[in-house]
């Protein structure tokens, strides 16, 4: 898959792409990042993409032929962009249903906005906007990496185990059970025994009990999609003296 990026500091891109598991797969040849400077379309020689705002107001906006012109480039790339995606906090949020879409994808393009963002007819140019929550940050370019590194993550290949990915945070549709390791006792905080057992069944039914007991304290929104017998067992999970183990 190919995932390009374009940005105004590129070099922020190049850094995450040569290391650890992304860095990996990269070099594997699974995964191909190209992260192009928004400046080869300023058309001047200073390299300026952007100008002051109509009406009035602070900061400066980034022009609609300069993004335009890199969104025309990866429509018309070989394979071309199956998305271009514009990161903006105006965007739909982030969420795991969208970046296993995007994992299907042979070309993902991102577009990266500073300053105040871009002249607003971009929209017009691009398939979604996305959102990676109710902050704002100074650039596009962290929020494309958050994008980049949740679909990565689910290419073949990418992890070392494949199944690891299946049972995470909302890809099962529930937030993942609690993980511990040695040593089996600190500070008076004790690993449970289920986990100590070595019996497989009891300890994958305490797992999906924590998941469900987790999901319904922190996030009970995504119970709505879970199955009916999962419903009952959150019922009876959710009995005032269970209680979560952290
Ligand atoms: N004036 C804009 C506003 O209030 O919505 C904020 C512009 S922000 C300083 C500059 C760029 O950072 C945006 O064009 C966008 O690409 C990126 N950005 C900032 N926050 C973001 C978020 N929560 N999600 C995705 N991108 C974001």
């Amino acid at each position: 898959m190919r995932i390009t990026i374009e940005t105004l500091f590129p070099q922020l891109i190049a850094s995450w792409a040569r290391e650890a598991l992304i860095g990996r797969a990269v070099e594997r040849g699974l995964l191909e990042i190209r992260a192009n400077d928004l400046r080869r379309f300023a058309g001047n020689r200073t390299g300026r993409v952007d100008d002051a705002p109509y009406g009035g107001g602070a900061g400066m906006v980034i022009r609609v032929d300069v993004a335009a012109q890199a969104i025309d480039e990866a429509r018309s790339a070989v394979p071309p962009a199956d998305e271009v995606v514009l990161l903006s906090p105006a965007g739909e949020p982030l969420a795991q249903p969208l970046v296993e879409r995007f994992a299907g994808y042979r070309h993902l393009m991102l577009l990266c906005g500073r300053y105040e963002g871009f002249d607003a007819r971009v929209e017009q140019f691009v398939d979604r906007e996305v959102s990676i929550g109710d902050v704002v940050l100074m650039g596009g370019e962290l929020a494309a990496l958050c994008v980049a590194e949740a679909t990565a993550r689910l290419l073949p290949g990418v992890l070392g185990d494949a199944e690891s990915h299946r049972c995470d945070s909302f890809s099962s549709g529930l937030l993942d059970y609690p993980e511990f390791t040695r040593p089996p006792m600190y500070r008076g905080l004790e690993v449970p025994e289920v986990l100590r057992s070595g019996d497989h069944a009891r300890v994958a039914s305490w797992r999906r009990a924590q998941a469900l007991l987790r999901t319904a304290r922190r996030r009970p929104d995504l119970l709505a999609a879970a199955p009916g017998d999962d419903e009952r067992r959150v019922s009876a999970a959710l009995a005032p003296d269970d209680e979560e183990e952290t």
